[in-house]
């Protein structure tokens, strides 16, 4: 029997319609380079966005044409994140600290048409213009950065750009809901960037699904700000779920530590920021020394990597701000799980409720997920057998861009994550390791992130990250990287007596293999860099 429902689309420009419709009053604010504060209405940058579509279209930009940003988290920026799919191209954003041949390697491969760039971060792409195939036209957003723009062939002041453009009081257009929308590099923690693309159906979807309260939460009486970039897997979706319901949107530009981080959810009255674990950690030292009131500040949004329970014990127990445990990946836009104790669970004792906080969560309604082992079975739910983690749902990739390989998906259509998990009987997910940073130790497996977590437990350690090195004997064995916090030392011997708490013998690190560094090498968004670390023996 057919439904009688209509077939309404589910689109971007919907999402940006009911901005100007029912919130055009609340406020998207950005902190400026000079740290000025940058201040308008969500009605003034619908407008904005109208006259953008309309100059963009000018400049010859096509439905399906990649209109590319490279730029951190402004107001223009997301103007560019409405008007680009909104006219029927397809929003691409290159993250600004890859390293310049992987930048080269995705400009080229995404053959975006048209560039949108930082003033500060011009000078990155000026030195790579000779290798841009397709020669793209250059956008210049002001940040109010003490400098010059570096020189970009034609390059064009955003505000110039928008004068060419006319605001209209037309509808906006029709776009069918399956056309893509934007485009997105996974940033290369294992391996190379790979392209994955989203349709206005998956962001939709995906939006709705955010604003859940068993989800991430984001509603009109929030002011949320993403420190985590918008080049980092569209700032997890935030944007686009704040611009749905009216949030108040705060951006960092640039402001991304320490006073300058701090003084903004400060002022601003934050109520849910968004950022991966080393960000958090480093704010968490500096609260520790500096006074401000965030007691606006319930929630603080942690993925990218595993939140170690020591943060979501700290954050709460000293300044009673929660921390909500996420996992995703670019591949699933990218809110796959997250973590927030049932009802059912009220009654447990406070340390079964961190060590619940301290998993990534069950699965986000829309999202489907399983864990199997090496034989494509699945593993029981007993939070202790380890299996990979595969997914499937609405805003889920069915393959990578320009790569019609399989080998990333299982023969029934599942999306193989690379992650290892264990399930629990609440379906609660535990990552324990993605699967190339697995230690394995006399044939056993040793996961990384459990030992780097203990680590963590010793006197003096502010970061831990833990690598597997090969071994004559032992097949591999754990080499540990500890970074001393910030006036302190470590000792090696009261490291390894943590960790004999935790691991059997046979498991743990020699006491030579146990290093102090000054700092642990990161990737573009921020997490542990292994595959450098891997290079230090
Ligand atoms: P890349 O694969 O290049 O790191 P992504 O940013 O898409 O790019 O990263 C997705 C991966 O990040 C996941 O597969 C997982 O390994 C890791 N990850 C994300 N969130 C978490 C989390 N909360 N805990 C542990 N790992 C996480």
């Amino acid at each position: 029997m057919k439904s009688t429902m209509m077939n309404y689309q589910l689109t971007i420009p919907a999402i940006l319609q009911r901005a100007k419709e029912i919130h055009p009053e609340k406020q998207i604010v950005t902190k400026m380079n000079d740290e000025s504060i940058h201040r308008y209405s969500y009605g003034e940058f619908y407008t904005r966005v109208r006259r953008l579509m309309d100059a963009l279209q000018k400049a010859g930009i096509k439905p399906g044409d990649r209109v590319a940003t490279f730029g951190m988290n402004h107001y223009r920026h997301l103007e560019v994140y409405f008007a680009a799919p909104s006219m029927g191209a397809v929003l691409h954003t290159l993250n600004v600290r890859l390293f310049p041949e992987q930048l080269v390697y995705i400009v080229n491969d995404a053959e975006d048409s048209i560039i949108f760039v930082d003033k500060s971060l011009s000078k990155t792409l000026s030195d790579l213009l000779s290798q841009f195939k397709k020669k793209p036209k250059f956008v210049i957003m002001d940040d109010l950065e003490a400098m010059e723009a570096a020189p970009l062939a034609d390059a064009i002041d955003y505000e110039e750009f928008l004068k060419n453009g006319n605001d209209s009081s037309l509808p906006l257009p029709e776009v069918d809901e399956n056309k893509a929308s934007g485009m997105c590099y996974t940033s290369g923690t294992t391996g190379n960037p790979k392209g994955v693309v989203y349709s206005h159906r998956s962001v939709y979807l995906h939006s709705m699904s955010i604003c859940m309260s068993d989800s991430l939460g984001v509603c009109e009486k929030e002011t949320v700000l993403p420190v985590v970039p918008m080049f980092h897997a569209n700032a997890w979706g935030i944007p686009f779920a704040c611009v749905m319901t009216g949030a108040t949107l705060v951006f960092p530009g640039k402001h991304l530590l320490g006073h300058a981080l701090a003084s903004l959810l400060e002022q601003e009255k934050v109520s849910i920021a968004a950022g991966v674990p080393t960000i958090w950690n480093v704010l968490y030292q500096h609260l520790k020394k500096n006074s401000y009131d965030l007691s606006k500040l319930h929630t603080m949004i942690v993925g990218g990597s595993a939140a170690p329970l020591s943060m979501i014990e700290g954050f709460k127990k000293d300044f009673g701000i929660q921390i909500l445990h996420a996992w995703g990946m670019t591949e699933l836009s990218p809110v796959g799980t997250v973590c927030r104790l049932r009802t059912t669970m009220k009654d447990w004792n406070e340390s079964e409720k961190m060590h619940f906080l301290a998993k990534q969560g069950p699965a986000v309604a829309g999202v489907e997920l399983r864990g199997i082992d090496d034989q494509g079975r699945d593993i029981p739910k007993d939070g202790k057998t380890p299996g990979e983690l595969i997914v499937r749902g609405p805003w889920v990739t069915v393959e990578y861009y320009g790569n019609p390989s399989q080998e990333s998906f299982t023969e029934d259509g599942w999306f193989k994550t690379g992650d290892v998990v264990t399930i629990d009987e609440h379906s609660y997910i535990q990552i324990t390791d993605r699967k190339k940073d697995l230690i394995k130790t006399r044939g056993e497996w040793i996961s990384s992130v459990e030992m780097e977590s203990q680590v963590l437990k010793a006197s003096g350690v502010l970061e831990a990250a833990v690598v597997a090195k090969p071994d004559e004997i032992r097949g591999e064995v754990p080499v540990v990287f500890v970074v001393p916090k910030e006036g302190e030392s470590i000792d090696k011997k009261s490291v390894l007596g943590v960790l004999k708490e935790n691991f059997a013998n046979w498991q743990l690190p020699n006491l030579e293999d146990i290093q102090v560094i000054d700092v642990i090498p990161k990737t573009s968004v921020g997490k542990f860099d292994k595959k450098v670390l891997r290079t230090r023996f």
